[in-house]
């Protein structure tokens, strides 16, 4: 879809901290970081809402969402997560995708470039 900056990610043409991959989806770092390892899990394929979601792609969102979940763990030990999507006019961006958002009891104080390292290493 053109001008839209999440298809854009997709395909390579701006560049975001990836940290997961696939045929189906990608998921990177929010570029506002509203907690330490805040990330974004898109479909590569545009679709605008969750009324417009495939069953099977939100199941497999769903899965990298809980490895990248024991990826916090390890790499940023998070004591829990919390997701988060937004529709419609909660919407800023129009393609859709789950906020996944560390939890901490004590918040770690490290840089994005930090936190992408220990995450992408895990
Ligand atoms: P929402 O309000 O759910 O539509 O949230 C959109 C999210 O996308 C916000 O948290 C933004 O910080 C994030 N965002 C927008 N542009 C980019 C970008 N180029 N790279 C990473 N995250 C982005
Ligand atoms: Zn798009």
């Amino acid at each position: 879809m053109d001008n839209c900056i999440f298809c854009k990610i997709v395909n390579k043409e701006i560049n975001s901290k990836i940290v997961y991959e696939d045929d189906l989806v990608i998921a990177f770092l929010d570029l506002n970081q509203d907690c330490p390892g805040h990330c974004l899990i898109i479909p590569k394929e545009h679709v605008l809402s969750l009324h417009d979601i495939s069953e099977s792609v939100l199941n497999h969102i769903l899965k990298v969402a809980n490895e990248l979940y024991y990826n916090f763990e390890n790499s940023l030990n998070c004591d829990g997560l919390t997701l988060l999507q937004n529709n419609g006019c909660a919407q800023d961006v129009k393609h859709f995708h789950l906020h996944l958002l560390p939890k901490y009891l004590k918040k770690p104080d490290l840089s994005v470039d930090e936190i992408y390292t220990k995450i992408i290493t895990k």
